[in-house]
């Protein structure tokens, strides 16, 4: 009995350590905002976390992918071949942005799912474009699981625009796909739009080819990456 009642304070006094021990670590660790991580994730911020341009979700809490990188994005068998150096391009300039990798590209064509939840993040070359989006080129959707991006589709509108890839020179009659999916890459990490002239600029002119990240969109990345 002593022996019992010995072992159940010990393991309460164990356990509150351990806690405080995480939560000294992790307020010390984490970037512009504080949380408590646990298993990569952040389960409490202590105020709202600054946006950093990610999503956040009720709790202030920036969503992004934290640990679970990189990102797996499929090109499905619907985009044409044609633009599958571009799209590996793209995720090589986040790449190397930030210096290691967060988006790895491989094309899939015997992968038969739609845009849906199913935890594999793909790339479709959409020709029954919703009419009431008609003036999109493309959108990117995500599922989250409390602060974390489980699952990431981008969809691109091959209904109401041309494309062209960058080594076909500009046009202004198609969009540069290369600078389009580098934008929506930017959505699969998390980032929201920028105002100015960096790549998460919301509007993306026919012909215009923008391959430059802007120090302020790098620096905001660093939030989660
Ligand atoms: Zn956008």
């Amino acid at each position: 009995m002593r022996l019992e009642k010995y072992i159940k304070i010990d393991s309460r006094k164990y356990l509150l350590l351990v806690f405080l021990v995480l939560l000294s670590t992790e307020l010390l660790s984490c970037k512009k905002g504080q949380s408590f991580k646990f298993g990569g994730q952040d389960l409490f911020a202590f105020g709202a976390q600054d946006s950093c341009h990610f999503n956040r979700n009720s709790m202030g809490i920036r969503i992004s992918w934290k640990a679970s990188l990189p990102v797996n994005l499929l090109i499905h068998k619907s985009v044409p071949a044609i633009y599958d150096k571009d799209i590996i391009a793209a995720a090589n300039l986040w790449n190397t942005a930030k210096g290691k990798t967060l988006i790895n590209v491989t094309r899939d064509d015997t992968f038969t799912n739609g845009v849906t939840n199913d935890g594999h993040n793909v790339i479709f070359w959409s020709t029954d474009w919703d009419a009431s989006n008609s003036k999109e080129q493309a959108l990117t959707s995500t599922n989250t699981d409390l602060s974390r991006i489980t699952d990431a589709d981008i969809r691109i509108n091959a209904k109401n625009f041309g494309y062209s890839t960058t080594a076909q020179s500009t046009s202004s009659s198609t969009v540069n796909l290369e600078s389009l999916i580098l934008h929506e890459m930017g959505h699969v990490l998390g980032l929201q739009h920028f105002d100015g002239d960096g790549v998460m600029s919301a509007y993306l002119p026919n012909g215009k080819i923008r391959l430059n990240l802007s120090s302020d969109e790098l620096s905001e990345l660093s939030c989660e990456y």
